[in-house]
């Protein structure tokens, strides 16, 4: 008998005469009938005696109703206790992946870059100085030159600091007359390489008084049209300066991660928890590091319990990321301790062997949920750290209850990485290693620093002990495909959280949390022909372009 819309239901409802079939307008109402939301609820999900553990690839998010535009998702999220991010993305430290040009250009975009520590603790700490001196409100210690400094001098200034513009006062310092400025127009062309700054510079000045606000010097800068602002005493002392290039990384990165009172990048960098990384840390913290994160691939000891409340303790002002965790009992220790952050993940990152070697670790999705349902009862955020492949693993990775979440091998390929591309099997590659490979360790042990970095000298172990005679591996060493700048991929990153979040239905990381928490956001089981099913299939040939 021909089956048709007038005498048959479909999807294994009865079949139904013409008077039974419901009127439209009651489809809204008629879902109140139903025990519960179509799908998982997270609970459902995660229920390891049912499901097993499970990894980003093997459940999918339900889509919800769109009400509101894509670009209207907002994606603020707190990295810590007390700093909060514009986008949820970190980069990892590891030598092939931050450094300060990762860190910087992070930043601009509204993330963090982890500063690695396998280098020595000078050349992490000029790094990190070096995140911190990009962009600046009042530029408060500013580099002044004298009137007897050579133009020579100010030239080779200008290309060991990479700005050149310099306030000239009596005496060479800050906090004393302020008498001229030498810019980089003024030294570019002049050949007498021998004669004083005071011969160059500029004297007619426009400058503000102490107690200007940012806002309101930076309104004289614009109407000035000139490239500095000297801020001054009432003795005409110099005391800080505002520069016009701000005002454009202002304008062009309005996601950048910013301290509010200084407008400098947010500076994070990692180390050990051995008796010379307190050392390290001083240097660190002197070149104004804001966020630290203890770099351990197993968290919960002794060890980081001790570093945790020497920090709180000795740096009040300074935010501490303990970990790496994944279950529930370690995140308790180091929330007791006094974390501000929690980093979770165990051998899941994409260089990474620790779960075949060390018989330990936990699929990702679910040591996230496990880690950030238990601490967020202490506000205490979540990183989910390691295998982020695509968009659509950072999504689930906060949709598990991650504040943020930090990428290693999605980001190795970028150009703001360490080191070079090169070509291998007829692809433009750039190398990325575990920091638990034997080429990273082994240049741990030599002192050598890393392959790719511009640092020297060796720096901290997160996989070994200095006693070990024998070193094994937790990582593997090779190559990821180049994937351009980080400004056109995070960019790319961002958009599709945001698109996906909207195919959710949640405007907000807190709205996604909420909906999770609460079962209106659903969650279904992929099978392993679902995950086939979900990608490509059944093309003779295809080209993977992600972005344009
Ligand atoms: P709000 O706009 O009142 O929330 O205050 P903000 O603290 O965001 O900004 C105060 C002023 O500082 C505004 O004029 C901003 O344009 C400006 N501003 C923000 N970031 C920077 C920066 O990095 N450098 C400079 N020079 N100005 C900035
Ligand atoms: P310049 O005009 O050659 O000085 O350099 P840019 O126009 O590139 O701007 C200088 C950038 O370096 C700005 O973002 C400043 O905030 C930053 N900066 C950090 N420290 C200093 C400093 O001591 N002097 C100057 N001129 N810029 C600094
Ligand atoms: P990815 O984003 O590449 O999947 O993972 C990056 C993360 O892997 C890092 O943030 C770090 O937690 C972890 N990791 C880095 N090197 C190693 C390693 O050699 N062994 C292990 N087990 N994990 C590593």
């Amino acid at each position: 008998m021909p089956i048709t819309n007038g005498d048959a239901m479909f999807g294994g409802a009865p079949l139904l005469s013409k008077q039974q079939i419901l009127p439209h307008q009651k489809a809204i109402e008629v879902l109140k009938e139903y025990e519960s939301r179509d799908g998982l609820n997270i609970d459902q999900l995660l229920d390891s005696n049912k499901n097993g553990a499970l990894t980003y690839n093997d459940f999918l998010v339900l889509p919800g109703y769109i009400g509101f535009a894509a670009s209207d998702v907002t994606l603020d999220s707190p990295v810590t206790k007390r700093i909060s991010l514009k986008t949820p993305l970190l980069s990892s430290p590891m030598d092939t992946v931050t450094e300060d040009n990762m860190a910087i250009h992070l930043a601009l975009l509204g993330g963090l870059g982890v500063i690695h520590h396998n280098c020595s603790a000078d050349d992490q700490a000029d790094m990190v100085r070096k995140v911190k001196r990009y962009e600046n409100g009042f530029i408060s210690d500013p580099v002044c030159l004298s009137p007897k400094t050579t133009v020579a001098e100010a030239v080779a200034l200008r290309d060991q600091l990479g700005f050149g513009g310099f306030p000239v006062t009596e005496d060479g310092q800050l906090r004393s007359k302020l008498i001229g400025i030498v810019t980089n127009r003024d030294i570019q062309f002049h050949d007498n390489l021998e004669e004083p700054v005071s011969e160059v510079m500029s004297k007619d000045l426009v400058t503000a008084p102490a107690g200007t606000t940012l806002a309101e010097a930076n309104d004289v800068l614009r109407q000035s049209k000139k490239g500095k602002l000297p801020i001054v005493d009432s003795n005409g002392n110099l005391v800080s300066l505002l520069s016009r290039t701000d005002l454009m990384k202002n304008h062009n990165y309005p996601l950048a991660s910013k301290l509010p009172h200084s407008k400098q990048l947010i500076a994070a960098a990692a180390i050990g928890t051995r008796p010379d990384d307190k050392t390290r840390l001083q240097k660190l913290v002197d070149a104004g590091l804001d966020v630290v994160i203890l770099d351990s691939s197993q968290g919960n000891s002794l060890y980081q319990v001790g570093m945790v409340k020497y920090i709180k303790e000795t740096y009040p002002g300074l935010d501490v990321i303990a970990g790496n965790v994944v279950t529930r009992e370690q995140a308790a220790t180091l929330i007791a301790a006094g974390a501000d952050g929690l980093r979770i993940g165990m051998g899941s990152g994409s260089a990474c062997i620790t779960q075949e070697v060390m018989a330990v670790g936990r699929p990702q999705a679910t040591a996230v949920r496990a880690v950030a349902s238990f601490a967020a009862r202490f506000g205490v955020p979540c990183i989910a750290d390691g295998g982020i492949q695509n968009v659509g693993h950072i999504v689930k990775g906060l949709a598990m209850g991650a504040s943020t979440v930090m990428m290693g091998g999605l980001l190795a390929g970028t150009t703001e990485s360490p080191g070079l591309s090169f070509v291998r099997d007829g692809k433009l590659v750039k190398a990325y290693r575990g920091m638990g490979s034997i080429d990273a360790m082994e240049d741990k042990k030599a002192g050598a620093g890393a392959a790719n970095s511009k640092a020297s000298n060796a720096g901290t172990a997160r996989y070994f002990s200095e006693g070990d005679r024998l070193l094994v591996a937790q990582g593997v060493s090779g190559s990821v495909l180049d994937r351009g700048s980080v400004t056109k991929f995070v960019p790319y990153l961002i958009a599709g959280v945001q698109h996906s979040m909207q195919d959710i239905g949640v405007k907000s990381l807190v709205a996604l949390r909420e909906g999770v928490n609460d079962g209106t956001v659903r969650f279904e089981l992929r099978t392993v022909s679902a995950q086939a099913e979900g990608n490509v299939h059944g093309l003779h040939s295809y080209d993977k372009k992600l972005y344009s």
